[in-house]
């Protein structure tokens, strides 16, 4: 009988109804995100336990969802929306994002093919050159957009090995004997997801060959020549050098032109992460960072690290896109299409067949601050650290471990004579006290053998306010007696 058909999805009323309560909610969350702790007071398993075991038979109320939502989910989720949240590297949802993120998500859009989402393909073509050139690149950069730094430096990897012409793609590697041991150079410091990309490609951790840093923490292009030729020497096959500008750590920059130099020299891919630092090159007094990129093979940059672009959103640059695609693509009858080579097909360049349409929260984000609201933000980010680490400076009992170089500060409490160890183990502990205020959440790490406190500012609601909470926070804890 017509008309009493329940509605196959939520009636537009109801959806009107309830999308004002969506936004209401997430209006609320942003004028006040304070309202919860930032790093929630749960342990494991207490969410899980608050949830039924299994699914539910019926349609529940959507009202009831909702109020769910509300009791059990914000106050156990660690709010990297919060002004507060200064561990790992901070980032920001922003309203443009989220907004643009909603759209999306309407048009569930999965553009695998040009056909199957011309806008997202050619969006994604001209944002991700948009934010090269706010990054003051050189165009002959061409832009991908994956799910994360992970996923860009797996592919770059891919490329590198494909652009070594063993056939691997066709043959493989397990039981040859005629592809030698292939390497992967990289810093001490860079990111473990190198690790991970090597892995994935067959290589084993022992294809990774982590280079010597020096006193900034940064590779020694020196050393990295050496360990090449010692390879060479061995019969290892050099592949490619992956080369970090702001490493996780303590937001270190290798010196590009000259590891360019040596991969030049060696015939070497190289592959640049700047997925936390690049979007600093959009800061025009900061553009000295990406010096040498130019000639870099590949270059990863993260919108979802510190450009206020919502998880995820990782660009990958490749100069050669069509090795990139070489490593990737398959095409079966079903997916063929009529364009040919007019169109591009995003499945050819990565791992996955369906992609997101993450080109529109960039767009969006892009043009709703523009280039100079994006350079001062990031710059107040950067004063903020500075700040920060000049009342570290300033305070007996506290001391900076490396420079502020970006929007990180990367320090400790020390007192005269005390022994690495004890160090280490009563900087853990102020740590503990300060994030367990729920006013603030650092994250640690180490510089050679001392354990650090890491402050990284990179949320756009975070002022010199929140920075001094952290800094008397953690002052007032480094000078309990006790602590230990
Ligand atoms: N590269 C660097 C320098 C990073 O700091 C990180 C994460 O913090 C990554 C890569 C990995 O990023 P993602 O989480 O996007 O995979």
């Amino acid at each position: 009988m017509q008309g009493t058909a329940p509605p196959k999805d939520m009636d537009p009323e109801a959806f009107r109804r309830f999308g004002h309560a969506v936004i209401d909610r997430i209006a609320a969350q942003l004028a006040d995100p304070g309202q919860w702790r930032v790093f929630p007071a749960v342990s494991p398993g207490d969410v899980a336990r608050a949830l039924p075991t299994s699914p539910p038979d019926h349609a529940e109320p959507f009202q009831q969802i909702l109020e769910d939502y509300d009791r059990l989910i914000p106050p156990a989720t660690t709010h990297w929306n919060h002004p507060g949240f200064f561990a790992w590297f901070a980032t920001t949802g922003s309203a443009a994002g989220i907004l643009a993120e909603a759209l999306s998500a309407a048009l569930n859009v999965n553009a695998m093919l040009w056909r199957s989402g011309p806008a997202a393909t050619e969006l994604e073509e001209v944002t991700t050159d948009w934010l090269r050139q706010l990054m003051g690149l050189a165009p002959g950069l061409d832009g991908t957009i994956t799910d994360t730094a992970s996923s860009s430096t797996l592919y770059a990897l891919a490329a590198a090995r494909e652009a070594l012409d063993l056939r691997i793609r066709e043959d493989g590697l397990a039981g040859r004997g005629d592809v030698p041991r292939l390497r992967v150079y990289c810093s001490e410091e860079a990111h473990s997801s190198v690790d991970k990309a090597v892995t994935t490609l067959g290589l084993g951790l022992a294809g990774v060959r982590r280079v010597a840093t020096a006193t900034d923490e940064a590779m020694d292009p020196a050393a990295l020549a050496a360990a090449i030729a010692e390879d060479r020497a061995s019969g290892i096959r050099p592949m490619a050098v992956v080369a970090t500008v702001g490493t996780t750590s303590t937001t270190a920059i290798d010196p590009v032109p000259a590891i360019a130099g040596v991969c030049a020299r060696e015939g070497l891919w190289l592959h640049v992460d700047a997925a936390y630092g690049g979007a600093a090159a959009i800061v025009p007094e900061m553009r000295h960072i990406m010096a040498g990129v130019d000639r870099a093979d590949s270059l990863v940059v993260n919108p979802h690290k510190w450009l206020f672009v919502p998880l995820d959103c990782s660009v990958l640059y490749v100069r050669r896109p069509d090795v990139l695609r070489r490593a990737f693509s398959v095409v079966p009858f079903y997916l063929t299409s009529a364009e040919g080579e007019r169109a591009r097909n995003l499945m050819d360049y990565g791992v996955s067949l369906g992609r997101r349409f993450r080109a529109l929260k960039l767009w969006f984000v892009l043009r709703a601050f523009g280039a100079s609201g994006i350079a001062d933000r990031l710059r107040e980010h950067m004063r903020l650290a500075r700040l920060f680490a000049s009342w570290v400076d300033g305070e007996d009992g506290l001391e900076m471990l490396v420079p502020v170089r970006f929007s990180v500060a990367v320090f400790r409490a020390v007192r005269p004579g005390e022994p690495v160890e004890d160090a280490n183990a009563r900087n853990a502990r102020i740590l503990d006290v300060v994030n367990a205020s729920g006013e603030v959440f650092l994250s640690h790490t180490k510089v050679g053998e001392r354990f650090a406190a890491r402050l990284a500012v990179g949320n756009l609601r975070t002022e010199e306010r929140h920075v001094r909470r952290a800094f008397d926070l953690f002052r007032e804890a480094a000078a309990r007696p006790n602590l230990t």
